[in-house]
């Protein structure tokens, strides 16, 4: 497959990009100001990064001492085993300083990349700009279509005991490698770097970072749907008892549509749309084969989104079973706005999706080469939850506000995906869980409740401002009692013929 290795090659060079500043990525992922950041990067300053174009990738397990560990409470375990986690260290550095991290790279080879100056200074020995865009970009994925995508076996034609049995064994399978823990035990390493740095600016230079949702919530909260099948259209009450709870709760959510199950469910997206819900994209048919398609055939699929764009106004999208190629998402990017198909770590990966994904962060990101915004997917879901076996509502909920919790001190966003079909979302125990997770999302005043869509646009609306505050020291302010009314869409009218 040389395309898929070119592809492959391509992505990698992601480590090699020019990156302006050294650490001026995260400086602006914070919104913290270019002046704070003169004073803080340079000589006699808080921190010091290194730009190392001959840097590569390593893993291994990551050290650190009790002063990363304070400054990063919510991930105190003192080490971490680093899997898609890679680092951009340049080997032939000699770090010096006192050692407050290190990365064992095999048994015995243990590398500093994080030392402390006499002067009380940080000092990072590892490429962060380029080990961040490398991790949230999963770069180091091969994109490569899951076996049976390859015999052309569509999952959904199986019975559900064969499908059930093949899930099971591979997730037997990757437990085995150890390459996969239990779902909440998320390592979000991006979230890591980031937050380290964050820290360490505020409490070294006193300065004030931007804030990152409206009208001083702490964190974002959204809800989809993913609509596989055309089951809830033939069945209103499965997808009425999830929009009950949706509303109950005071939350619009993103209905995401197969577009060749919907024409029997146009009544019901269309209310839905009427309500003020989103209506997204999940692919032409849940095949699992959109990502793996010809550039002709990935097309012809896409194009069928534009009816859903002028109909419903639709802007997002999430892959079918979140199968992802750089190549999906350049395809992606000439219709919509956001995705949703990333999930934000590694651990608790019990899908058909690459074992060693996850992008490592909790906040939208700008996909490498597009203009798409990521959302990703970060609150542990229905259906990892019954192919792990669990059946306990209580269970299923302190899972999922374990991983809320988390995100919330990280001011994140919780996104959580739910899907409308007979097995196994609609069991009584998993709505159950559902409305106490929405119950708690909806009673939680530090919770921005918003649709992925509004999520899109405030994200750009900061991402504008704190573009401002760089180029011109001065931020035009996004953040305003109305904000979340003004966010709201416009309905777009009903000006074609949906087909
Ligand atoms: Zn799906």
């Amino acid at each position: 497959m040389p395309s898929k290795r070119k592809e492959h090659a391509e992505f990698m060079e992601i480590s090699q990009e020019y990156i302006p500043g050294v650490l001026e990525p995260v400086f602006r992922f914070w919104g913290f100001s270019r002046k704070t950041y003169r004073d803080a990067v340079g000589s006699g300053c808080a921190i010091i990064g290194e730009s190392l174009p001959f840097a590569l990738p390593h893993y291994g397990t990551l050290h650190y001492s009790p002063v990363v560990a304070d400054l990063i409470s919510t991930e105190a375990h003192g080490q971490i085993q680093l899997r898609n986690s890679w680092l951009l260290i340049d080997e032939s550095l000699r770090p010096e300083g006192e050692p407050l991290a290190w990365l064992e790279i095999r048994k015995g080879l243990r590398y500093p990349i994080i030392t402390r100056t006499s002067e009380n200074d940080f000092h990072f020995w590892f490429d962060v700009d380029r080990t961040i865009q490398f991790v949230q970009n999963e770069a180091h994925l091969r994109h490569a279509a899951p076996l049976y995508v390859k015999l052309g076996v569509n999952p959904h034609r199986l019975p559900r005991h064969i499908r059930d049995l093949a899930f099971h064994s591979m997730h037997a399978l990757r437990r085995l490698r150890g390459s996969i823990g239990s779902i909440g035990q998320g390592l979000a390493a991006v979230d890591m770097w980031r937050g380290l740095i964050g820290q360490i600016i505020e409490t070294q230079c006193d300065a004030t970072p931007t804030p990152f949702w409206p009208n001083g919530k702490q964190y974002a909260c959204a809800a989809s749907h993913d609509l596989d099948t055309a089951a809830c259209f033939l069945k209103p009450k499965l997808l009425e008892q999830f929009r009950s709870i949706d509303e109950d709760c005071g939350m619009l959510t993103a209905w995401m549509v197969v577009t060749a199950n919907m024409a029997p469910g146009r009544a019901a997206l269309d209310d839905l749309h009427d309500h003020g819900h989103e209506i997204g994209f999940h692919g032409t048919n849940h095949d699992h084969r959109l990502a793996f398609a010809s550039p002709a055939e990935m097309a012809r699929r896409v194009a069928e989104v534009k009816t859903l764009v002028s109909y419903y106004g639709s802007t997002g999208f999430r892959s079918p079973a979140y199968l992802r190629t750089p190549n999906l998402y350049r395809a992606i990017d000439d219709v919509l706005a956001y995705d949703m198909s990333m999930h934000d770590a590694i651990e608790g990966v019990c899908r058909p999706s690459p074992a060693n994904e996850g992008c490592g962060t909790c906040h939208p990101f700008i996909l490498h080469g597009t203009d798409l915004l990521e959302i990703p997917t970060t609150v542990p879901e229905d259906w990892q939850f019954d192919l792990m076996g669990v059946t306990d509502c209580d269970n299923i909920v302190s899972s999922q506000l374990e991983s809320i919790a988390r995100i919330k001190l990280r001011g994140g966003v919780a996104n959580a995906l739910t899907h409308t079909e007979p097995e196994p979302t609609t069991k009584p125990f998993m709505i159950q869980a559902y409305r106490h997770l929405m119950t708690h999302l909806a009673n939680d005043e530090q919770a921005w409740l918003a649709t992925p869509g509004e999520i899109n646009r405030w994200w750009r609306m900061r991402s504008a401002s704190i573009e401002m505050l760089w180029t011109h020291g001065v931020a035009f302010a996004p953040v305003s009692a109305s904000a979340h009314d003004i966010l709201r869409p416009q309905k777009p009218r009903h000006s074609t013929t949906l087909t």
